[in-house]
């Protein structure tokens, strides 16, 4: 039984291929430019049966072709790591393609994520910032969850992975950063990195904290224009940049 949010059919970009993506309910971290506020509170979201996942996900089988899936993204998928891997491993035996978007942030043992990670063939990590003050600046949490499970997802774990870190002006779009991130990035199995994606910054969640009544700390942040991230990208030199 999963805590979700909602689920999304027919996706093409939460992972490879054409997916059903189920976005789990609840998130510790609050970071600043989060589009998805709403999938925060953990007392939130509806349940939904393990049977209930499998059959959705199976009636979806024939759109996923050969690259297609599943991907469990939120709110944080690994606050409900120990449900899943059970999930995971029927998918899986069912010859389904699994992913995870992830921020790192767990809190079982290495032993669950370990399990977790091989009933799952992709991970999508989100790197919030490299820099242990910035990361909880903007994140509102230290960067030690990140960390240790990224030692984990590289020491303890076979699958692909996919990087993406949000680019946003005056934040995390200065250049010195965005070389220090190309480090952060080499610091992966480069054999194992499909892509590294550089997302920009949009607004389109704004209106979320307005009907939550929460402040938005970004009001006054102007969007990140693609022209830009262009720019940005030049600084970088990975092949697996996108
Ligand atoms: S990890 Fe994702 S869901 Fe959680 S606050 Fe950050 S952007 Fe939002």
């Amino acid at each position: 039984m999963l805590k979700i949010h909602s689920i999304e059919t027919m996706g093409a970009l939460d992972g490879p291929g054409l997916r059903i993506i189920f976005f789990l309910q609840g998130c510790p971290l609050r970071c600043l430019y989060c589009h998805n506020p709403d999938t925060w509170q953990v007392d939130k979201g509806i349940f939904i049966t393990d049977e209930d996942i499998v059959g959705k996900a199976l009636r979806y089988k024939p759109y996923f072709k050969n690259n297609g899936g599943v991907t469990f993204s939120g709110g944080e998928p690994l606050l409900q790591a120990k449900e899943l891997v059970d999930i995971l491993k029927t998918l899986k035996s069912h010859g389904l393609h699994t992913a995870i978007d992830t921020s790192g942030y767990f809190n079982v043992s290495d032993a669950v994520i370990i399990e977790l990670l091989q009933y799952t063939d992709l991970v999508i990590l989100d790197i919030k910032h490299e820099n242990a003050e910035l990361y909880k600046k903007i994140t509102g949490h230290s960067i030690d969850k990140y960390l240790h499970f990224k030692d984990i997802l590289i020491n303890k774990a076979n699958c692909k992975i996919w990087l993406k870190h949000v680019v946003v002006p005056g934040l995390t779009d200065n250049p010195q950063h965005i070389k220090n991130m190309e480090k952060e990035v080499k610091t992966f199995p480069l054999e194992r990195v499909e892509k590294f994606e550089l997302l920009p910054y949009h607004t389109l969640g704004q209106s979320k904290y307005e009907a939550l009544g929460i402040d938005y700390a970004l009001s006054d942040t102007p969007e990140m224009q693609m022209d830009d991230i262009d720019e940005i990208k030049k600084l970088i030199n990975l092949d697996c940049l996108i």
